[in-house]
């Protein structure tokens, strides 16, 4: 075992390494830089593939389970016996020109979104779904490649499951979105036009992370096309957004979403540090965490009355005679969209259903690269009911797929989904409203570090739903809320 923890320690360091040069990356790396950090990039791989695939791995992996082990070493031994099967079916040379490949296209995907032109990003990303159809394949000739990219982001998520989960969700938000669209009161949006100085904004990104409890002395805030979070190790986590001088409440949010992320990577439990077992469950759980803070508490009235005196003082020229109640009526309006992070919670759900039926699609080998842009504009009006003006703000709006993250969209649906059942297990716990509008986001943070974020890889995805919320995921409870909430907002009866 303690052979084992020192191939961790490695591991360890080569992930760090890595994510550093990657969140260099997205924010302050020279634009014509790539080639260089990708031979860099390319090289870590190789070495962390050989690490994985060389006989030290296996070899230990078998030898420890003749020792007596304990809860977190078993978990551990777990862990790291899932990774050398999903690294090990794949050859170290087509590894290494993956990871090649995958930072070129990060670099050609920003070249074709500013010129919104598709067949800048083609070539790259047919590459792409190739290797990823064929590493799905390597890993399990079995499954369905698709159910086997779906296990990768969320242990024992499958196209099945999505199926239902997703054909429930749209049984109810389908009529909502009818009846908001037909019956509903409309809020005024009129005094979020700005412009919002960018300064001001930045002032605001402190202010919310200061009332989330977040340590900055452990978390810094940072610029990038799209916002992301990514640790280096719970002492050292890393948050980004996009400020945009006429919408001030897409940074607002993104702030209050990425800073969700971050808690839970603060949070874990320091005799996990170092391990494999160090760092959020799946995506599907990370996205549950920031969700929460961002939807069921970030939306929710006694936030906005919490932190509105603050946007006020900040922007008082924008928002004078406007209310908290006003405020947060117009920063919940619901309305169908061409842009997923922008989205509203009602028709979120929506864009990821367009990306998972194309994603099935591609991974299936029923869709080519090259009709990416017809199809996506199809279900975006079949789905949304709206028109796809140009690639640009449709389907190259979304960064994911130059990574080869192909399974990974469903697992914010579901991470969604997660966050309402959790935010409904909290209320019975402790009165959730009054703590937060008294901006005590502190009891929010222990509630969920205890029950979620201190276990970080050690317990399951479903475990840690069961014990915090009693009983296994249900979506009824996302649906419910959204029922509940926007019939308030819209008053409809
Ligand atoms: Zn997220």
């Amino acid at each position: 075992m303690q052979e084992l923890r020192r191939l961790e320690k490695k591991l360890y360091a080569l992930q760090y390494a890595q994510n550093v040069i990657e969140y260099d990356d997205a924010t302050v790396a020279p634009p014509e830089s790539y080639e260089g950090r990708g031979e860099a990039v390319a090289e870590l791989s190789a070495f962390e593939h050989a690490l994985m695939t060389g006989e030290t791995l296996p070899r230990l992996l078998e030898e420890v389970k003749k020792e007596p082990l304990s809860e977190q070493e078993a978990a551990e031994v777990e862990e790291l016996s899932r990774r050398y099967r999903r690294i090990s079916c794949v050859p170290a040379e087509e590894y290494a020109e993956f990871s090649r490949l995958t930072t070129r296209a990060m670099s050609a995907w920003e070249k074709a979104k500013a010129a919104s032109d598709f067949s800048l990003y083609q070539p790259y990303l047919e590459k792409i779904v190739a290797a990823r159809r064929r590493f799905a394949a390597l890993l399990d000739p079995d499954k369905a490649p698709y159910d086997v990219l779906l296990d990768q982001f969320e242990p024992g998520l499958t196209m099945e499951t999505c199926d239902r989960f997703f054909g429930e969700l749209r049984e109810v938000i389908t009529p909502l979105i009818r009846r908001i669209t037909e019956e509903g009161k409309k809020p005024d949006t009129s005094f979020l036009r700005g412009p919002w100085s960018l300064a001001g904004q930045r002032k605001l990104s402190d202010r919310v992370m200061e009332v989330m409890g977040i340590d900055r002395a452990h978390c810094t805030i940072g610029e990038s096309e799209h916002p992301f979070t990514t640790e280096f190790y719970k002492g050292d986590v890393r948050i980004t957004t996009h400020y945009f001088e006429e919408d001030m409440a897409s940074s607002f949010y993104s702030v209050v979403h990425e800073g969700g992320h971050a808690l839970y990577e603060l949070h874990i439990a320091d005799r996990l540090m170092g391990t494999c077992l160090a760092g959020g469950v799946s995506m599907g759980l990370h996205e549950s965490q920031s969700r929460l803070y961002e939807n069921n508490i970030g939306r929710s009235l006694p936030f906005v009355r919490a932190v509105f005196p603050s946007i006020q003082e900040i922007f008082p020229e924008q928002l004078s005679g406007v209310t908290a109640e006003e405020f947060y009526k117009a920063v919940n309006v619901a309305e169908p969209s061409l842009i997923r992070t922008e989205a509203d919670e009602v028709t979120y759900c929506l864009h990821i259903m367009v990306r998972y039926e194309l994603e099935k699609q591609l991974i299936a080998g029923t869709l080519a690269v090259g009709d990416i842009p017809a199809e996506w504009n199809r279900l975006m009006k079949e789905y949304l009911g709206v028109e796809v003006p140009c690639d640009r703000v449709g389907c190259l709006q979304d960064v994911h797929w130059c990574s080869g993250d192909f399974g990974y969209f469903p697992s914010y649906a579901l991470g969604t989904a997660y966050a309402a059942q959790i935010a409904d297990a909290m209320r019975r716990d402790f009165d959730l409203d009054a703590a937060v509008e008294r901006g005590e986001l502190s009891a929010v943070s222990s509630w969920l570090a205890e029950k979620i974020w201190q276990y970080g890889k050690e317990k399951s995805p479903a475990w840690l739903i069961k014990n915090a919320c009693g009983a296994p995921f249900d979506p009824h409870y996302y649906t419910d809320y959204l029922v509940k909430k926007y019939s308030e907002i819209y008053e409809l009866d």
